[in-house]
């Protein structure tokens, strides 16, 4: 089911497990959220790594010069956290697959053991549940992108609820060749999180 709000903006309902991961992730009372970064900064690196990739058969795709860059920045008056990379990107097609289904096989053994267990919070940690971890501290979460390759930049956004809204990037907005950026909004209780010595510690542990 697709809704169209306007000329070129979609709003579209999660996969009812995405909402289901989701509905865990807003409510879970789980201590180890910096779990999230480092699921965060694992993708970067893989789309820095699928980019390398398929350069080798496309050099043009890394004709830009740009080095492949992972990028964290907190911003404590905004109470954000930005990871950006400069990695393969996603299309607007791929950014509605990628971040509207789950595709891992982990994560639906999560929901799973979830459901026939009460176990809580803690197998969120040992099965890894990907980019939706993030939603353990943000209220909203808001990812613009654009494949290499691509001419156009598309941002998706949610606020975790059923669903998300996909609309292409507006002039000026993630000026880049290629990669992704992802902002997290991040709810009030969870401020620790742009704490630098909070952000070293999982980059480099
Ligand atoms: P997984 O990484 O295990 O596949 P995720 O839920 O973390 O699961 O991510 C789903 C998919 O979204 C990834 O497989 C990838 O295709 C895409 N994706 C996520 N983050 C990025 C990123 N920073 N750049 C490009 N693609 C990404």
């Amino acid at each position: 089911m697709t809704t169209t709000t306007s000329a070129d903006a979609t709003s579209q309902p999660f996969q009812a497990e995405v909402a289901e991961l989701l509905h865990l992730m807003v409510h879970a009372v789980y201590s180890e959220t910096d779990i999230f970064l480092r699921e965060l900064i694992s993708n970067a690196s893989d789309a820095c790594d699928k980019l390398r990739f398929e350069a080798i058969a496309n050099p043009r795709l890394v004709s830009d010069g740009e080095k492949p860059s992972i990028r964290i920045t907190p911003d404590s008056a905004a109470n954000t956290l930005t990871i950006s990379d400069s990695g393969i990107g996603m299309d607007r097609q791929e950014l509605i697959d990628n971040l509207g289904t789950i595709a891992r096989s982990g994560t639906k053994s999560f929901l799973a053991r979830m459901s026939e267990a009460k176990e809580g919070a803690g197998l969120i940690g040992q099965f890894g549940v990907g980019f939706y971890a993030a939603f353990m501290v943000a209220e909203k979460i808001v990812v613009t992108s654009r494949r290499a390759g691509g001419d156009e930049s598309f941002v998706w956004s949610s606020s975790g609820g059923s669903g998300f809204t996909v609309e292409p990037a507006a002039e000026g907005e993630g000026r880049v060749s290629h990669g992704t950026t992802i902002v997290l909004h991040l709810k009030d209780d969870a401020r620790k999180v742009i704490e630098p010595r909070e952000i070293e510690r999982n980059v480099v542990a």
